[in-house]
């Protein structure tokens, strides 16, 4: 007979309740609403779909074996920008092309392949690189040989904004146009290959990043005096005729150069600390050398020889806005610095520099707020004073390294703008364009060129540099439109500046070129009355100057150098100002005695 206990049955209808009883039922919960929300569903005509995300592909590798037969492609600045990286990435041992400038077509290509929604300089950017792609397959070769011997190497961050994405979108968008496992390369980024893995293809190292440094400083100084000479030249193309001359001459400089290297015997000397010898040395060469220094001063004289005519009243437009739409040269800004300057303008053009330094400064911002800490740490309570004296001496060190960083690349940038002449300007100070820009826009907000836009605004009419700012971003940037929203308390706070935001689609040319038509209207007014004022402050009649311009050929170069005064931004009316100042020194008296009339 049984010694257990009886136990009492569960009424009809009830489940008794236990580990496994509940998880039935759960499942039996489950089940009913999953049959339930099908009913619900037919009845309002839904179809559940499944859902199939985007998942980055498998790569192969790009290793160091493959460097002899793999060609980089990169691209997405100006072509005088591209140029000198070509010599670059030559001159360290790999095979690279830039892409071309993106076009319309380009832009089609991206939004035919590439998801919905994207900014457009990331359609503009994979579509040119798939039709670049398709280019070589007309020409002869199959996709796998494509995918095997080309990679597209490119900036990569994590956002804030939709940046972050391009990455994704550019591999969906190869992979659409059925080039599934062309590989995409990051640099600022550890993704894939480690950026120190010796058998990497791609060597990130300090000789890369000089490298690359060096042709972007360069390409940013040449760029800026072109544009600062072509509005003004005598004969008609003899500027971008002697850019072409000097962008030549810079690229074989580029190319040549070989990194700086430790000699073997000395490295077999130093042992263990031949390494950081090495870096060392790189770095003092870098910063002690003047092979580029003495490249610039060849070009200066090159852009010597083109004669100018600085009695040209022209207003002075500063270009700003989103990174790539400022920066690139054809329809992704609709032509926009060609257009300019054929209405009669002068463009001053942004350089990538301003990039470099507005990034180490959001950075330090960084750490001065945070004092080093990850997101979520706490500081150890304050007996623990050990600790802390540690995280305050890392977050010290960590700024010291910054200021560093952000004084040397000043530092070389600003030798190479001396070194082209009196032309090219020094980079804006950060620290200045944060205090400036600060009370509209919050310069902590990261994503885009975040307070920048606001503060560049403010800062080239303030300091008399530029008559008009325009600035140029893509449709629905995201950062871009906050800080329109900001500008709007900008201009009413500050009367003169003349101030156009235009948003570029890739579509609407003639509406965005006629919207800067009527703006650039009010830019040249102020550029002919500030001249008129400046005229008859002077004295000077406009013949009268000329007379001295012709009689002082020395003046028509484009590096004597006119200096800026305060309050005056176009090149004519400095120009008058010293022209005036300069003959008074040097006793001149102008033959031509009747007022030739205001400048209309
Ligand atoms: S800055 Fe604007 S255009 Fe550029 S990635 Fe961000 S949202 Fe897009």
């Amino acid at each position: 007979m049984s010694t257990q206990p009886l136990q009492p049955k569960p009424a009809p209808g009830l489940v008794q309740i236990g580990a496994n009883s509940e998880a039935a039922i759960e499942a039996i919960i489950q089940a009913r609403l999953a049959e339930e929300r099908a009913r619900l569903e037919n009845e309002a005509g839904l179809q559940r779909k499944e859902a199939h995300h985007f998942k980055k592909p498998v790569e192969k590798p790009f290793t160091k074996q493959q460097r002899g037969h793999t060609t980089l492609l990169f691209g997405g600045l100006t072509w005088k920008h591209e140029k000198l990286l070509h010599a670059a990435f030559e001159s360290l041992g790999y095979m690279a092309e830039a892409l071309p400038t993106p076009d319309v077509a380009a832009f089609q290509t991206g939004k035919e392949f590439g998801n919905n929604g994207q900014c457009n300089p990331t359609y503009f950017t994979v579509g040119n690189v798939v039709q670049y792609l398709q280019h070589l397959e007309e020409q002869g070769m199959t996709k796998q040989e494509i995918i095997d011997r080309y990679i597209f190497l490119t900036a990569g961050a994590c956002g804030p904004c939709r940046f972050g994405m391009y990455e994704a979108e550019y591999r969906l968008a190869l992979r659409n146009a059925g080039f599934d496992g062309f590989r995409v390369v990051l640099f600022q980024q550890s993704g894939g290959l480690s950026q120190s893995d010796c058998e990497a293809g791609l060597e990130m190292n300090l000789d890369f990043f000089l490298g690359i440094l060096n042709a972007l400083n360069c390409g940013d100084v040449l760029n800026e005096v072109a544009f600062a000479m072509r509005p003004y030249e005598a004969e008609a193309n003899s500027t971008n005729e002697t850019l072409d001359r000097a962008m030549d001459y810079m690229h074989e400089v580029f190319r040549k150069r070989t990194p700086w290297k430790l000699e073997d015997k000395m490295s077999g000397f130093l042992g263990g600390f031949s390494d950081t010898a090495e870096y060392l040395g790189k770095f003092v060469n870098q910063l002690a050398g003047d092979d580029m220094t003495a490249s610039l001063n060849r070009c200066r004289d090159m852009f010597d020889e083109v004669e100018i005519d600085r009695l040209r009243v022209k207003p002075i437009v500063k270009i700003t806005g989103e990174f790539w739409a400022q920066t690139t040269e054809g329809d992704g800004n609709f032509n926009m610095f060609s257009f300019l300057e054929r209405e009669g303008a002068q463009v001053m053009v942004e350089p990538v520099g301003t990039w470099i330094t507005y990034m180490i400064h959001q950075v330090v911002q960084k750490y001065r707020d945070t004092k080093g800490l990850e997101e979520g740490a706490v500081l150890p309570p304050l007996w623990r004073l050990d600790k802390r004296v540690k995280i305050e001496m890392n977050h010290r060190s960590k700024l010291a390294k910054l200021a560093i960083a952000e004084t040397i690349f000043k530092r070389e940038y600003h030798r190479l703008v001396d070194a082209l002449g009196p032309l090219g300007h020094h980079l804006a100070d950060q620290y200045e364009m944060q205090r400036i820009g600060h009370p509209f826009y919050n310069s902590r907000a990261g994503g885009g060129e975040g307070h920048l836009e606001v503060a560049k605004n403010i800062y080239y009419s303030n300091k008399d540099l530029a008559h008009m700012v325009l600035s140029v971003k893509p449709f629905g940037c995201m950062p871009s439109t906050q800080s329109d929203g900001a500008q709007a308390a900008v201009v009413s706070q500050y009367k003169d500046i003349i101030y156009l935001p235009i948003e570029t689609s890739g579509e609407g040319e003639v509406n965005a070129h006629s919207r800067v038509q009527m703006a650039l209207g009010e830019a040249k007014n102020k550029a002919k009355r500030e001249f008129n004022e400046t005229l008859e402050k002077i004295g000077w009649t406009l013949d009268q100057l000329k007379q001295f311009v012709d009689e002082h050929p020395e003046t028509k170069r484009p590096m004597y150098h006119v200096p800026h005064t305060k309050g005056i931004v176009g090149v004519a009316a400095n120009f008058a100002v010293h022209v005036a100042a300069r003959a008074r020194k040097e006793n001149w008296t102008p033959k031509v005695q009747e007022f030739a009339g205001a400048v209309n």
